[in-house]
């Protein structure tokens, strides 16, 4: 096992915007890091950067300490697992686990060969399987077999590209459980790329976001959530999204399009002294005023709002409130959309809640 430090890596394919530009992250041996962003941030190309199959325009990459920028991939002892599995189709399942093995020519011997194999299939629950050909597997043991290479290997990390983009949402889960398991008994160093917020803040130690190709934060699910470092990553983290409100401090309130919110402390010091910001507020902040009445609990601010659309999911509920905006708003709103790739202008509020218990007409709560 080893630590992977990145020291200001940039990557340039031909004269273009960098695909990478000057990323630096310092992975600790043994840690889960995951690498995550939006199609084309660049994530792909810096794992593959990592394993070797993409050259560095310029910046460093250790591995264990050492520089390895100039090192082949067969000599960096890292195991890559793939989208598509690459599985060989005409071997069976043991072969293609054994298959890196073979490739050493003569470092295993085939008793040690067969003992790798074995436990690697026990592990990866493979073992009722071992003579079938990937032709013969779910997607789910197939995904299995491909990690069971990289397992064999004993390789100093695991990188992962997407590997469970090809599965169905009920497999994708129990898979992304069983790496999870598999991750923290081995405690191998794991670099893993994926777009899927779930997979990113379930599996991962830390949580790396690109956009664009450069890093915005890196820290663990539990801070990512809780104290995003810009509007991206408070806006990319979290299902459904955080809402963004246009919010101007008027005397001693701060005025939302919807509702007059007292300043407090905590408020206070995060406007200083701006007239004009963009509030975030994540839709698990609200909750239905009737409920937290009959609890006789809490105090906070209430507003009567119109729901436009409801959406059960079994153990919460969201729904969609519109809002009026002036032309003030309706211009602060554009703007942020600007800055946010067209991902900011939302004139209705995800609100999600345990129960609308005043659903009144059909419309109002
Ligand atoms: P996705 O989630 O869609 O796979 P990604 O975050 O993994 O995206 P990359 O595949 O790393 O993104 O690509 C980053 C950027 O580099 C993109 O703009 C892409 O078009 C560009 N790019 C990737 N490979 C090449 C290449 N071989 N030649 C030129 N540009 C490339």
């Amino acid at each position: 096992m080893a630590s992977i430090t990145l020291n200001h890596i940039v990557k340039k394919y031909g004269d273009g915007f960098p695909a990478v530009n000057d990323v630096s992250l310092d992975i600790a041996d043994g840690e889960f890091v995951i690498l995550v962003g939006p199609s084309g941030c660049g994530k792909s190309t810096l794992l593959r950067m990592i394993v070797g199959l993409e050259d560095i325009t310029s910046g460093d990459l250790e591995i264990g300490g050492k520089r390895v920028n100039d090192l082949a991939p067969r000599n960096r002892d890292l195991a890559m697992v793939f989208q598509n599995y690459a599985l060989y189709p005409h071997l069976t399942v043991y072969e293609n686990i054994a298959f890196p093995l073979r490739l050493t020519k003569g470092q295993y011997t085939d008793t040690e060969i067969d003992n790798r194999v074995r436990n690697a299939s026990a592990l990866l629950e493979l073992d009722e399987h071992l003579d079938r050909k990937p032709a013969n597997l779910s997607g789910g043991q197939r995904q299995r077999v491909a990690m069971g290479r990289a397992i064999v290997r004993q390789a100093q990390a695991f990188l992962f590209d997407e590997p469970l983009s090809n599965l169905d949402a009920k497999l994708r889960g129990q898979m992304r459980t069983e790496i999870a398991r598999l991750q923290r008994r081995l405690a191998t160093t794991t670099v893993y790329v994926t777009h899927d917020q779930t997979e990113a803040m379930t599996l991962g130690d830390r949580v790396a976001v690109l956009r664009r190709g450069v890093l915005q934060q890196v820290a663990s699910p539990r801070a990512l959530y809780d104290q995003p470092v810009n509007l991206f990553v408070a806006g990319f983290i979290g299902s459904p999204p955080m809402n963004f409100l246009p919010g101007r401090v008027d005397g001693t309130d701060l005025v939302l399009p919807f509702v007059r919110v007292p300043l407090d402390d905590r408020l206070r010091a995060a406007i200083g002294d701006r007239e004009l910001v963009i509030v975030g507020i994540r839709p698990d902040a609200f909750e239905d005023a009737d409920v937290v009445a009959q609890d006789k609990r809490g105090s906070g601010v209430t507003f009567d709002a119109d729901v436009d659309v409801t959406e059960w999911l079994g153990s919460e509920l969201y729904a969609y409130v519109p809002f009026e905006t002036d032309a003030a708003v309706q211009q602060q709103l554009e703007e942020l959309d600007r800055e946010l790739d067209g991902e900011g202008m939302r004139t209705q509020l995800v609100v999600a809640l345990d129960s609308l218990s005043t659903i009144r007409d059909g419309d109002s709560a």
